[in-house]
């Protein structure tokens, strides 16, 4: 039996942003993500650089899964050199970043690395699955047991990514301990946030499951973000495997160009695919000598590495803890109510504290709306100290409370406008035309 792979992807500006700084990428066995944030335009500089390393692994054979997990993963820590160095040759785009989530397909395996919010979902017998952890300051304190999942989904400070692409050197990939083994009916859906936000997993499995054709499947779901208000970029890169059975996917398979949606990318037509391509996407449920041999190898490497292993955690755990102290960043108080960026943890040991300030904001508590105040009471984590900047940069000032306003008296043109705009000015101000081949917004589905 043969496994085919079909490729869809749709990006689409949504209903409140003026840009698309989303990209997408659907290669020969490269697929990803990228979400760009920053100032005017640099989000799309962002999210568009950082898919150069992955065009150039596009295609790439590897000797063995462990390499080829170790190629995705080193393609998107280059992408973090990439978008870092167009950072700082180029002002404008200084503190430009973005998402980054990446999967390779080889053979029946399917090889993941991702930073930031956007995500990997597992379609697999009408089941929904995440592939990614969002890294998120909800889901870090979902995770420590300080917020329910519910709570973060409505949590004014969700949209705060504790991990990206272009903020700091050596950043941490993810990527999954083994490869995942791809079955016919299998669907994997990579999306951003804008999707997410918006739209419920049960109705995100619930379009993949009903839509035979790709292409729609991608529209529905940006659609479906959109009726649900459309407040940010919304992307989707679809994958499809299809046995060469009649218990494959269902409904017709999709001829390349039968879109008008020149952001769609349709690799689903097998006649469309070289020889070489073939070669790659379909793996065989006799697996081939080389890879049993691959399979046989890496079980006993497996065992090796079991005592190693254990070795290697303490050490992690130790080295962790010293890392930790070292690395941590939050945003905290001090006994005045000072606003300031800490180095270590928030808290002390036996009357020793575990943090020093690095950075004062010249901000007190009072001058932040009450829902901050829990949150910087506990104090906000992150990895870096360039994310704790960007959380005081994008969350904290911009809610600043203004100082009480002297009453002023009635002028006597209230029309003359003195007053009128201030403070409403548009964020991002039109700028450089998309250098990506996202598409503008569709006009409504009818
Ligand atoms: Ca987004």
């Amino acid at each position: 039996m043969t496994l085919v792979i079909h490729a869809f992807g749709a990006t689409n500006v949504g209903r409140i942003r003026e840009h698309n700084e989303d990209n997408f990428m659907a290669g020969r066995t490269v697929f990803a993500v990228a979400d760009g944030m920053g100032g005017h335009a640099a989000g799309e500089v962002a999210s568009e650089a950082a898919l150069g390393p992955l065009r150039e692994i596009d295609g790439t054979t590897y000797a063995d899964g462990a390499a080829a997990t170790e190629a995705l993963a080193a393609a998107v820590s280059e992408a973090n050199e990439a978008v870092i160095g167009q950072a700082s040759a180029d002002p404008e785009l200084s503190g430009m970043g973005t998402t980054l989530t990446t999967v390779m397909v080889r053979g029946a395996r399917m090889h993941l690395a991702h930073v930031g919010d956007s995500r990997a979902y597992l379609l697999r017998n009408g089941i929904l699955e995440m592939l990614t952890e969002d890294h998120t300051l909800v889901h870090q304190l979902v995770k420590e047991g300080r917020l329910t999942e519910e709570q973060a989904a409505v949590h004014p400070q969700r949209s705060v990514i504790t991990r990206a692409i272009g903020v700091e050197r050596g950043v941490l990939v993810d990527t999954m301990p083994e490869p995942l083994e791809l079955a016919p009916g299998d669907q994997v859906l990579l999306c951003s946030d804008g999707l997410t936000g918006p739209v419920s997993d049960a109705l995100i499995a619930e379009i993949l499951s009903s839509e035979a054709d790709g292409d729609t499947a991608c529209r529905r779901l940006i659609d479906a973000a959109n009726a649900g208000g459309g407040p940010d970029n919304i992307t989707c890169v679809l994958l499809r495997a299809e046995g060469d059975g009649a218990a494959a996917v269902p409904g017709p398979v999709t001829k390349a160009g039968a879109t008008d949606d020149d952001a769609t990318a349709d690799l689903g037509d097998p006649a469309a695919l070289d020889a070489r391509r073939l070669a790659e996407l379909g793996a065989g449920s006799e697996d081939s000598p080389e890879i049993q041999a691959e399979e046989r190898s890496q079980k006993s490497r497996r065992m090796g590495a079991g005592i190693l292993g254990v070795i290697l955690i303490l050490a992690v755990i130790i080295g962790g803890a010293v890392l930790l102290l070292n690395r941590s960043y939050y945003v905290g108080l001090d006994d005045q109510r000072s606003v300031g960026i800490y180095r270590g943890i928030q808290g002390n040991v036996l009357g020793l504290s575990l943090a020093t300030l690095v950075e004062p904001q010249g901000l007190v508590l009072d001058d932040l709306p009450e829902h901050l105040h829990s949150a910087l009471f506990d104090g906000v984590p992150f990895p870096t100290l360039a994310g704790a900047r960007m959380y005081v940069d994008d969350t904290l000032l911009p809610s600043r409370l203004g100082p009480s306003e002297p009453e002023s008296p009635p002028t006597d043109a209230p029309s003359a406008g003195a007053s009128a705009g201030a403070g409403d000015e548009p964020k991002d101000t039109p700028s450089l035309p998309s250098p990506t081949t996202a598409p503008q917004p569709e006009p409504a589905p009818s």
